[in-house]
């Protein structure tokens, strides 16, 4: 990496503030920074290019760069990207704050294939902080509560927020899961006075319980009673799984490959 790929990734962030949305797929890889996408997989440059167009939708003045970007003795460009603008549209359901923003994050470049692997390198704590300062996570004292707005975090991120990787992680439970939809919209074990943010369905038995940031946390304690470890969220459309025993954590589309799976043997 030399100075020659900081101008391009610079040059390629300045079409991109200047509202040129064609420059993501110009500067990112398919491949993201520790793996390599399957075939039926989205990319890593259709991933980023559609939080870009996202991101611009929200803050039509959206800039970003990285002003420190330098090649590293790891043959990496490192820097910290520099995201200001004004969150005027709303993202991922989330009402806009009408405010300011300038957020940083500490990235890593390596090239592939001329084009560049981006890994963001943020501790799941950072990456909330900033989620939280963009409205798209409650403040902490009312993680407990339902949330005021319609607010989907797109499951890739909570992916990675959750796991660490973009990669799926093992997990033998899915082959087992039995029911995929719920029949009710309200918690199993809560009485008629307690709130929650959220409900998990078990895919193995279908109870429904409040999620891990309401007050009872009923799924879990699904989970430690009878040893089913799989439960996926039936908030809104959300279809995400995570599996209690493996911490591995799937997205929408493994939901409807089981569905299809399902549909096949019935
Ligand atoms: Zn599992
Ligand atoms: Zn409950
Ligand atoms: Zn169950």
């Amino acid at each position: 990496m030399t100075d020659a790929d900081v101008t391009k990734v610079r040059s390629l962030l300045g079409r991109y503030s200047g509202g040129d949305l064609s420059a993501i797929e110009e500067l990112i890889a398919p491949e993201f920074f520790t793996y390599a996408p399957g075939a039926d997989e989205p990319t890593a440059t259709e991933i980023f290019a559609g939080f870009a167009a996202d991101l611009r939708a929200a803050a039509p003045d959206l800039a970003i760069d990285i002003p420190d970007l330098a090649p590293g003795d790891d043959g990496r460009l490192h820097g910290s990207a520099v995201l200001t603008g004004t969150h005027s549209g709303p993202l991922f359901g989330a009402t806009s704050t009408g405010r300011d923003f300038r957020i940083e994050i500490p990235v890593t470049l390596r090239t592939a294939n001329g084009r560049y692997a981006v890994n963001a390198e943020l501790a799941p704590p950072e990456a909330v902080a900033i989620l939280r300062s963009i409205g798209l996570v409650p403040p902490a004292d009312q993680m407990h509560l339902p949330l005021k707005e319609p607010v989907v975090v797109p499951d890739f991120l909570l992916k990675v927020l959750f796991t660490g990787q973009v990669a799926d992680k093992p997990c033998p439970h899915l082959a087992g899961v039995r029911v995929t939809q719920p029949t009710t919209d309200r918690c199993d074990d809560c009485g008629p006075d307690d709130v929650w943010p959220a409900l998990r369905m078990c895919l193995t038995c279908g109870h429904v319980g409040c999620c891990d940031t309401s007050t009872n946390k009923h799924a879990k304690l699904h989970w430690e009673q009878s040893g089913h470890p799989l439960m996926r969220s039936i908030r809104m459309d959300e279809g995400w799984i995570w599996c209690y025993e493996d911490s591995a954590f799937f997205q929408r589309r493994t939901l409807e490959s089981i569905e299809a799976r399902l549909a096949g043997n019935a």
